[in-house]
């Protein structure tokens, strides 16, 4: 018997464009012996289409764009039920980033609908979008992190001086001024002075209602992939070369010539340090399937968790999937995998 796969992707995000990028990846990597793929389009609007059922990869990413107008798009609201004919879909894999995407709505409109879906629940996806809540939660959990500090917008407007000399007295500069509950850099500032921090909090205000400052710290950038359900395997580690000041939105998306380094040149005692702090991460937030868990690394060999990601970059030559190849898990056997966890973790809450 065939799984019955519905593709959910685009949605009324930044990150539109990125996940159709991943839906056609998915889709050619995806076995037609094994899968029968259904594909579930979120216009930017907001609005969502469901395809007809494909037979085999697309050649361009306007063959997904499905317009609410067709036949299809009519049967909106019946839209997890897929072919009446056969049942319904059996899993959904969502190929969504960031708020409406990986922060736990979609998920908990799938649990709502019983239906078995790839990746985090709704407690991780929420608490690992949410930076401020996912640092408190590692705090707890003992995991060695920067120091931070945050603000709701309207206890900055409230007192914005008073706001700087917390920074000021807590952390100093340089430090980083971040939207709590964004990816992809967006809204990021270092700042060094208080000119800068002042410019970096109205910036990150304009993405959010609530804001984290950490310290900054010097520091190399090494990542790794999570992959499971309650006993996790954990990829070789990634190291990222950013050639601007930092990982900025402009390097991840805009200029590309970031170097992403697999597997990293680091000594094997850091690398357990990772892999167990990634672990250790992964179950502090109850996570499922997949995270990227993001790390700094101190020339005196202290670790460092930046945070996770609960839905990270999936295309096939986005951070995530590279690790797993190189740890030996290509791209289809990683979306396998990804779909018997998903069907997996299903099983045991029922
Ligand atoms: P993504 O989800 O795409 O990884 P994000 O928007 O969640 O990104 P972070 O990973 O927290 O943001 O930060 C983006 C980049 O900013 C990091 O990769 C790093 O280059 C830099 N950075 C963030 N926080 C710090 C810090 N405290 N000290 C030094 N550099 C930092
Ligand atoms: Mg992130
Ligand atoms: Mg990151
Ligand atoms: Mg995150």
């Amino acid at each position: 018997m065939k799984t019955k796969l519905g593709l959910l992707y685009g949605g009324k995000s930044a990150e539109h464009k990125v996940s159709l990028q991943t839906a056609m990846a998915v889709i050619k990597a995806l076995d037609v012996e094994k899968f029968n793929i259904y594909p579930i389009y979120i216009t930017e609007e907001g609005r969502w289409v469901k395809g007809p059922q494909l037979q085999g990869p697309v050649s361009s990413v306007k063959e997904l764009e499905f317009s609410p107008e067709s036949e299809e798009g009519k049967l909106a609201p019946a839209i997890f039920a897929g072919p009446q004919s056969d049942g319904g879909l059996d899993v959904i894999f969502p190929l969504l980033h960031g708020p409406n995407g990986e922060d736990g709505t979609v998920q908990g409109l799938l649990e709502l609908l019983n239906l078995p879906y790839v990746g985090n629940g709704v407690l991780a996806s929420a608490a690992g979008m949410d930076k401020v809540i996912m640092k408190n939660i590692f705090a707890e959990a003992g995991l060695a992190q920067v120091d931070y500090t945050s603000f709701i917008r309207s206890e900055w407007e409230a007192d914005k001086a008073g706001a700087y000399e917390k920074v000021e007295q807590k952390l100093g500069y340089p430090c980083f001024v971040k939207p709590a509950n964004l990816g992809s850099s967006v809204g990021i500032s270092k700042c060094r002075n208080r000119a800068e921090l002042e410019q970096a909090f109205g910036e990150a205000f304009l993405f959010d209602r609530k804001v984290i400052v950490e310290v900054g710290v010097t520091a190399r950038e090494i990542e790794v992939g999570v992959l499971g359900n309650d006993n996790p395997d954990v990829s070789v580690a990634g190291e990222i070369v950013p050639k601007t000041d930092f990982y900025d939105y402009k390097a991840k998306y805009e200029d590309g010539d970031t170097a992403l380094i697999i597997p990293a040149d680091i000594d094997g005692a850091a690398y357990e340090r990772i892999k167990e702090m990634a672990v250790k991460a992964f179950k502090a937030l109850d996570c499922s399937g997949l995270v990227r868990a993001d790390f700094f690394l101190a020339e005196n060999g202290t670790v460092l968790i930046n945070e996770v990601n609960t839905m990270p970059g999936f295309t096939p030559v986005s951070m995530f999937p590279l690790l797993w190849k190189h740890t030996g898990v290509e791209y289809p056997e990683l979306i396998e995998r990804l779909v018997s966890l998903a069907l997996e973790r299903h099983a045991e809450k029922q």
